[in-house]
């Protein structure tokens, strides 16, 4: 079966997953604007970047319901740090975006001096490299929601249905795991 993801290309980091997926032989397109959302397409991804960013861009151009209704009718979908904000049910201390996710998100979290950084965390497929770039923290989650890496005690990876977040950043790093994990996902749904 060729696989066919929709990346999300109006802010961020998407060319990353673009070659990551690529290399594992993907086909992969680049999501930027409201006709996009209607291609054929196996599953999704939503890359890091700034969250009230792509939102504000994602209303502009019209597209934050169509791309709503495409994840809610059962699209595989992976968020990545800002891709897993703009998911979650509920962020600290302003409204939410798409609200499908059912995790309670702390944007920025880890302070300034480790507002970036690399480390190695535990993942359902054993223990990968992990970085996290300005990443949220997820301070809670519903019993819907199932943990799937973790970072210390924090949980940094879950899953719900057809979605799959992480707070950190697989295309930045060697492992595939993540990748697999989703590609998983959809040849599954
Ligand atoms: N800090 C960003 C936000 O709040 C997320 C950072 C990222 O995606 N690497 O949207």
């Amino acid at each position: 079966m060729m696989i066919t993801i929709g990346i999300l290309a109006i802010q961020g980091a998407f060319i990353e997953h673009k070659k990551r997926l690529n290399g594992l032989k993907i086909n992969t397109f680049e999501i930027r604007q409201l006709s996009d959302l209607t291609k054929n397409m196996d599953g999704l991804i939503l890359p890091g970047g700034e969250s009230t960013a792509m939102k504000r861009l994602l209303l502009d151009l019209n597209m934050l319901e169509s791309l709503k209704r495409r994840i809610k009718d059962g699209l595989p979908t992976f968020g990545i740090c800002a891709g897993l904000i703009l998911l979650a049910q509920s962020i600290k201390g302003e409204s939410s975006h798409l609200g499908l996710l059912e995790i309670d998100v702390e944007r920025n979290f880890y302070g300034r001096q480790k507002d970036s950084f690399k480390a190695p965390g535990q993942s359902i497929i054993g223990d990968i490299p992990m970085t996290f770039i300005r990443a949220p923290k997820i301070v809670s989650l519903s019993k819907n929601v199932t943990p799937i890496a973790w970072y210390h005690h924090d949980v940094v990876g879950v899953r719900q249905g057809n979605i799959l977040g992480t707070t950190f950043h697989p295309e930045l790093d060697r492992s595939n795991k993540l990748y697999e994990i989703f590609i998983d996902m959809i040849k599954n749904a």
